[in-house]
């Protein structure tokens, strides 16, 4: 596996393979990689002449500032996980590489309402971190493919906006949550939990499951306040936002029949922990 600092010879290298006609899939990451990570870019090897995956702790995406700083980075250990699973080159930036002079450059990008709900509405400028940084790799690496995980379910939906309106040469794969056999999502913040938040965050996802039966038989506004209330029985939970939208769009429902693809998503604070989820309810 080759590794790559700099914008310039990442470019060149990648553009030169592309030149001769191969085709080039993106794993875009912040590293403290796991399974999840590493099931993107299995997918990704499988479908593509060559695998890039990037490792950049993205400033910008980031709306609070102590979570900047408690974000966990392993390095050492990415790199060897992703040289195990057949990545071939792996593009790990400074920050001042990305924003010379520390000036990220703006994006005047209208996601319309897709950054006003959940995450949007709860993280300030986080959508807008995101787009700026996977528009500037996009154009580093030009891939054929780019990889990202349902997981963020509100991330790869605006990410798809972006690159249809400006017409970017890249094809978006979507690809499933992998989860914990207990089934708490895997994400590279549950480091960060203690031994007691890790027993009962499992809670997340077993409270979706009991939204998806019950769904389209019980009133969303009621379902709403029952997974609400159940999670906020447990100790030290505090949800931010429990919401049911449509896929297409994001927007939340209070009937079902407004949408053809209702889901669920949820963000959970576990002390200081920000975890998120969803499921698809009519799957
Ligand atoms: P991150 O390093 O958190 O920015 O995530 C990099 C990519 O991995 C994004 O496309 C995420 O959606 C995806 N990802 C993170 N966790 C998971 C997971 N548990 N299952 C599938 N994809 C994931």
């Amino acid at each position: 596996m080759k590794q790559f600092t700099a914008i310039a010879g990442t470019f060149d290298y990648l553009k030169s393979l592309k030149d001769q006609g191969l085709t080039i899939g993106f794993v875009p990451t912040m590293g403290a990689l796991h399974e999840g990570h590493l099931a993107l870019v299995r997918r990704s090897t499988s479908e593509n002449d060559l695998t890039v995956s990037s490792i950049f702790v993205n400033p910008i995406q980031f709306n609070n500032p102590e979570d900047l700083v408690k974000y966990p980075r392993t390095l050492s250990k990415d790199l060897s996980l992703l040289e195990d699973a057949r990545c071939d080159i792996v593009f790990t930036p400074a920050a001042d590489e990305m924003y010379p002079g520390g000036e990220p450059g703006t994006l005047s990008h209208d996601f319309g309402m897709l950054d006003q709900v959940m995450e949007g509405k709860f993280r300030p400028g986080h959508f807008n971190g995101v787009a700026v940084v996977v528009k500037k790799l996009f154009e580093i690496v030009q891939p054929t493919r780019a990889y990202f995980g349902k997981k963020d379910f509100q991330q790869l939906v605006v990410i798809r906006h972006m690159v249809e309106k400006l017409e970017l040469p890249v094809e978006i794969i979507p690809c499933e949550t992998v989860r914990e056999p207990d089934g708490l999502a895997m994400s590279s913040r549950n480091t960060r939990l203690t031994k007691e938040q890790r027993a009962i965050a499992p809670v997340i996802f077993q409270v979706l499951l009991e939204v998806r039966k019950n769904a389209g038989k019980v009133p969303v506004d009621t379902l709403k306040q029952w997974a609400i209330k159940k999670m906020e029985e447990m100790p030290g939970f505090q949800i931010e936002y429990f919401e049911i939208g449509g896929a297409e769009n994001l927007m939340p429902v209070e009937q079902w029949h407004q949408t053809d693809y209702p889901m669920a998503f949820v963000a959970v604070f576990l002390g200081d922990v920000r975890l998120i989820d969803n499921i698809e309810l009519f799957s």
